[in-house]
């Protein structure tokens, strides 16, 4: 089946299918736009997308797909470095933005590539033959948590097998109109906000920004966010009072901690529902609609998804609701592999073809799994002890006075790595109350040997902490206590 059969065959299309940056596309007209930008972009090696969240971003995209070219997202705030990085990366020779805008700073220094201008009141009918599964839908780059983004090549056919099994898994549905206010360069917002609205034929509204009013007024029947997302809407009670009449709310990219999840059981009538995934996978492990919903935990793997935990000895790791292992993942969601990197992808397939997320985690007899954090950051290892972050960071959460916590391991010359913990306060409190507080809830070798009290956590576009940056801070090292 086509990876846009719902777009194409205009079943239950309406005036506002597509609500996205003050516009308001049919599906019959974005189809119409899209296919007009396939036209040009047919047989080009890549095609470049300037994805700020408009209505000729999604077009553009559309476009690529229509016409079998990899899309490659630009990411719109990015510095000029990394989309110049990008765009050589991908090797995309053109580059679709919305008409009349200039492209960005930056590409100057390359041989192309040129602009493709996205024009609403574009419109063709060509008919383009039916791409085959193998072929790459998209190059996305991953969010640079870790290290400079990397190019992970995704084909049509995961991407159909991923939001097929989501559609399984959340009764997602045309029936449905989703509301997200996420960028349109990750999986997230993209795969996941944008073809799967497009797939299964549900409405899409995106709200711009996505902030506790956007979402409020959205009237949705189903919500995509990030965890601050959430956290924020968690802190807006009128907000979160208006999301009782959705059929289902998402959390995804990274952790959303227990009591933001509580808080919204209780406000908006229904906890968010957490998935798990990562831009090489896709979505892989998700709560489903119909399951329990349980705090802290990501739920069960999807549907021909398979999953299995690594100790760091390559030795298999018990499914006991104790064990921590790293997660590694199989099945047909998976990336085709990274664009020019052959030492990230010889790192990151096993012998037998399974992929090594670099996450570590818990997985329950019962399936359900528990995501613990990152390998190379969340996993502290202080004087012989291995420490999650999470655990730390969720002590610290605890304390009403706490609205945002992160915890790293400081290099120590005696521990290793010593836990330190970054904290966002929320009223009057001080480090050694912090200290004291933890301490009755944590066993003395996970106890933060610092806390540091800070104004903000640096966090991505994603909401994810950029712990890497916390460590860089002059604030990391040293010793006593603040
Ligand atoms: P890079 O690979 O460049 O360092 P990144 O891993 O942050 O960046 P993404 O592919 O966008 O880039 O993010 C995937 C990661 O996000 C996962 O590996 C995982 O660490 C985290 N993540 C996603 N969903 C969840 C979740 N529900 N709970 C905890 N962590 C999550
Ligand atoms: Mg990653």
């Amino acid at each position: 089946m086509s990876l846009l059969t719902a777009l194409q065959d205009g079943r239950g299309d309406s005036a506002d299918a597509l609500r996205i940056d003050g516009v308001a596309l049919s599906r019959e007209r974005l189809l119409g736009v899209a296919t007009a930008v396939a036209d040009r972009a047919a047989g080009a090696p890549a095609l470049a997308v300037l994805a700020r969240p408009t209505a000729e971003t999604v077009a553009a995209v559309v476009g690529g797909l229509l016409a079998g070219v990899p899309v490659v997202p630009l990411p719109p705030d990015s510095g000029p470095k990394e989309r110049a990085h990008i765009l050589r990366d991908s090797g995309a020779a053109l580059l679709a933005l919305p008409a009349g805008e200039r492209a960005p700073e930056g590409l100057d220094a390359l041989p192309g590539p040129d602009t493709l201008p996205v024009d609403l009141t574009l419109r063709s009918a060509t008919s383009y033959p039916e791409p085959g599964e193998d072929a790459t839908a998209f190059v996305l780059y991953t969010s640079g948590t870790t290290g400079a983004p990397k190019g992970a090549v995704i084909r049509r056919a995961a991407v159909a097998a991923d939001l097929d099994a989501l559609a399984e898994a959340w009764q997602w549905s045309a029936e449905d109109t989703l509301v997200h206010g996420l960028p349109l360069f990750h999986v997230h917002g993209l795969v996941l906000g944008v073809l799967g609205a497009l797939r299964t034929g549900s409405r899409l509204v995106h709200t711009g920004r996505p902030t506790p009013e956007g979402y409020a007024r959205a009237g949705g029947t189903l919500y995509f966010g990030v965890p601050t997302v959430w956290s924020r809407i968690a802190a807006d009670p009128a907000a979160a009072a208006r999301l009782r009449a959705a059929r289902l709310l998402v959390s995804g990219s990274a952790p959303l901690p227990v009591p933001v999840f509580e808080r919204l059981a209780g406000l908006a009538g229904q906890a968010p529902i957490e998935r798990y995934g990562m831009t090489e996978s896709l979505i892989t492990v998700s709560t489903r609609a119909d399951g329990e919903r349980r705090p802290g935990s990501v739920g069960l793997p999807l549907r021909g998804v398979r999953t299995r935990l690594v100790g760091e000895d390559g030795a298999p790791v018990p499914a006991d609701g104790e064990s921590v292992g790293e997660l590694q993942v199989a099945g047909p969601t998976l990336f085709a592999g990274y664009l020019n990197r052959p030492d990230a992808d010889a790192e990151s397939w096993t012998d037998d073809g399974w992929f090594r997320t670099g996450d570590v985690a818990v997985i329950g007899e019962d399936g359900f799994h528990r995501i613990v954090g990152r390998a190379s950051v969340d996993l502290i290892k202080s004087g012989g002890y291995r420490i999650g972050a999470g655990e730390v960071e969720a002590a610290l959460r605890d304390h009403p006075a706490v609205a945002d916590a992160a915890v790293v391991g400081a290099p120590d010359d005696d521990l290793g790595q010593a836990v330190v913990a970054y904290v966002v306060p929320d009223g009057a409190v001080t480090g050694e109350q912090l200290t004291a507080f933890v301490a009755e809830r944590l066993s003395v070798h996970k106890r933060p040997r610092r806390v540091v009290l800070v104004d903000e956590l640096p966090r991505n576009a994603m909401g994810k902490v950029l712990k890497k940056q916390l460590l860089q801070e002059p604030t990391a090292g040293g010793a006593g206590h603040s």
